[in-house]
């Protein structure tokens, strides 16, 4: 009997790993600020619009999620400096290439990559994505025009169970739900970009290893189960 089972252990580990192969870890990127860049100068160029439309902050960083919701939305989406300022944001802007090529290491290591922005035109976005050929993403979800950032972010993450989002945005950092990771990708003179890229690889690993001693502990517990039920059978 104890031959037997020691057989089916051996086979259950096997098994286990074949599993573990097939269960995919969700990553989330946001875009702006972490796959795109933000160059100074168009920085620069939307700083100087911004006390026209909001008299008490000085620039972009001064204002909230809402704010900057509201700001694509309303203001710049539908007057004609606005539409041209987000096409030259989209035109000008480059890929964040160290975070495109985590992008790809983690997606050949098995992980499902989502990108989910708070920008609201997803023509354009797939436009700028595909010109600087970043491939390999399951999903791109952007914002509902009018809807607010994070609300849309958090939901999205939800529905697509991911588990461990990068943003440069704080308040999205601090809004994730108690089961995901969330990493912060702003660069400070004490923390650098490789600090980020390694918190993200770090993370990573760790979620894996609790996958796979989740399937594991699912495995052993179904394995035990099953003897239990045979034993009472025989
Ligand atoms: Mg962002």
């Amino acid at each position: 009997m104890i031959c037997i089972f020691m057989a089916a252990d051996q086979k259950i580990s096997r098994e286990t790993e074949v599993n573990f192969e097939d269960q995919e870890i969700k990553i989330g990127f946001d875009i702006d600020g972490v796959i795109a860049d933000y160059p100074a100068p168009i920085r620069k160029m939307i700083d100087k619009k911004i006390p026209s439309f909001f008299p008490n902050k000085k620039n972009l960083r001064e204002l909230s999620s809402y704010e900057i919701d509201k700001l694509y939305d309303f203001i710049l989406g539908e007057s004609p400096c606005g539409k041209e300022i987000i096409s030259r944001i989209y035109k000008n802007r480059k890929p964040n290439k160290p975070m495109v090529a985590l992008m790809n290491e983690l997606r050949e290591q098995g992980c499902e990559i989502y990108l989910i922005t708070g920008f609201s035109d997803k023509e354009l976005a797939t436009k700028w994505l595909k010109k600087h050929k970043i491939e390999g993403y399951r999903g791109l979800f952007t914002r509902r025009k009018g809807g607010a950032m994070i609300e849309h972010k958090i939901e999205k993450i939800k529905e697509l169970g991911i588990k461990l989002f990068i943003d440069n945005s704080k308040e999205i950092i601090k809004a994730l739900p108690s089961e995901v990771k969330g990493v912060y990708y702003q660069e400070t003179k004490t923390r650098h970009l490789e600090e980020i890229i390694k918190e993200i690889r770090q993370g990573v690993a760790e979620l894996k290893n609790e996958t796979r001693n989740e399937l594991r502990n699912e495995t052993r517990n179904e394995f035990r189960t099953s003897r239990e039920t045979r034993t009472l059978n025989l």
